[in-house]
């Protein structure tokens, strides 16, 4: 089988014929891996919560797209969740929460450049796990990695972003 670089992770993955997804920037073999991922999740380890939302998140931010509403609208929200997880180890639970309310307010989102490189870990690390344990661990490390790079770009603006949701919250 052919291989391609997914545009979103850089991951070497199969070159498959498709358009996976309307706003996440990905390609259709890392797609499929990444589907493998929430398999795995939603079945043999199940819905371990915390760590779903890390990888909901993580693969989102690392396939942001093209500058557009949805696209902005999803890495801001799915930012602010591995924000609140990453940074003020919420759960994963109080983290969707957080989300929802956030993106249910009419705040100012604006597209961020994704940093370069986008992470070097990607869902071909996290598959690589044999146990729930080792699953969890990767996914934790891939989201940290990811994480670190849109912060080290963007912490600023995340942080002013989430201060103003916060700050309305109360109004
Ligand atoms: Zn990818």
């Amino acid at each position: 089988m052919k291989k391609v670089i997914c545009h979103g992770c850089a991951a070497v993955v199969e070159d498959i014929a498709g358009q996976p997804h309307k706003y996440i920037g990905t390609t259709q073999g890392c797609w499929n891996l990444y589907g493998q991922i929430l398999v795995k999740e939603y079945s043999e380890y199940n819905y371990p919560e915390l760590t779903h939302r890390l990888t909901v998140d993580t693969y989102a931010v690392q396939h942001p797209g093209q500058p557009g509403r949805q696209a902005i609208q999803s890495v801001n929200g799915h930012l602010a969740g591995l924000y609140f997880v990453l940074v003020k180890n919420t759960s994963g639970k109080e983290a969707t929460e957080r989300i929802s309310e956030i993106l249910g307010k009419d705040l100012k989102f604006s597209w961020l450049e994704p940093p370069v490189p986008n992470g070097r870990k990607t869902v071909i690390d996290v598959l690589n796990a044999t146990s729930q344990e080792e699953h969890e661990r990767n996914v934790r490390e891939w989201a940290e990695d990811v994480w670190t790079c849109w912060y080290k770009k963007h912490g600023q603006t995340i942080e002013r972003l989430l201060l103003e949701s916060l700050s309305r919250h109360k109004s």
